[in-house]
């Protein structure tokens, strides 16, 4: 990663994303930093170039399968005041799709423990045993992350926080969506999951074993029924 500009990263979009865990752990002793601009390159209302904010939506460090990485995102908005993409923060889905919210493990140690959990039955201790030849965890920690980010990674907010939502698709016009897919283990069912992209918060999700047109039409079908507009959906490719 060392060779790449930050820039140059998050501008390879899907690329960029992580790969299946490899099984050498890689840890660095410092963080490397990657800093992600937003992919929508344009203002969603008028269609003029994005510029960046002055300041970062987020910053933080982030522990995946692989590395330690310091994470931040420097939002885009519309140049122009009269525009209402002016008053926009829109954000990377990619840097979304790194960490949940408020989590400093990456999507990837997640996933690979709700694999863990859910398809192997796996008990804390298996689940500690697997992922701290990986990372650095503790027991406690594992049986932490289970229960307090990964089930409410999830759950869909559409419901819970749906005044949350709501502003958002008042200050927006609509929401934008990120989905997205990550596999814990080669040829194993996929977590799909999509987001809003300004809280992060969760659409829908779900695990698909196959990833063809019909499994991903009937997984965004019930997007239709949101009762705000979308105004763009980002997705890494997948040609499903
Ligand atoms: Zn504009």
């Amino acid at each position: 990663m060392g060779k790449d500009s930050p820039l140059t990263l998050s501008q390879r979009g899907p690329d960029a994303r992580e790969e299946v865990p490899r099984r050498t752990p890689k840890r660095l002793d410092a963080a490397a930093r990657i800093m992600y601009q937003p992919e929508l390159l344009t203002c969603l209302h008028c269609g003029d170039l994005l510029v960046p904010w002055n300041s970062l939506a987020w910053e933080k460090t982030v522990q995946t399968l692989t590395c330690l990485l310091s994470i931040a995102t420097r939002p885009g908005r519309c140049p122009h005041a009269t525009c209402p993409g002016s008053r926009l923060r829109l954000r990377s889905a990619a840097a979304q799709r790194m960490a949940p919210p408020g989590s400093t493990y990456g999507s990837d140690v997640l996933v690979r423990l709700g694999w863990l959990r859910q398809h192997q039955r796996a008990t804390s201790s298996e689940m500690h045993t697997d992922l701290s030849c990986r990372v650095p965890i503790s027991e406690s920690h594992v049986r932490y992350l289970s229960q307090h980010v990964y089930l409410p990674l999830l759950a869909c907010h559409e419901r819970q926080q749906y005044g949350r939502l709501a502003q958002v698709a008042k200050e927006q016009g609509g929401l934008i969506v990120a989905l997205d897919g990550l596999a814990p283990q080669g040829g194993e069912p996929q977590i799909w999951f999509i987001r809003d992209l300004s809280t992060g918060l969760t659409l829908r999700r779900g695990w698909l074993a196959q990833l063809d047109q019909p499994t991903f039409e009937a997984f965004l079908a019930p997007l239709r029924h949101l009762e705000w507009p979308i105004l763009a959906g980002l997705s890494d490719k997948q040609t499903g």
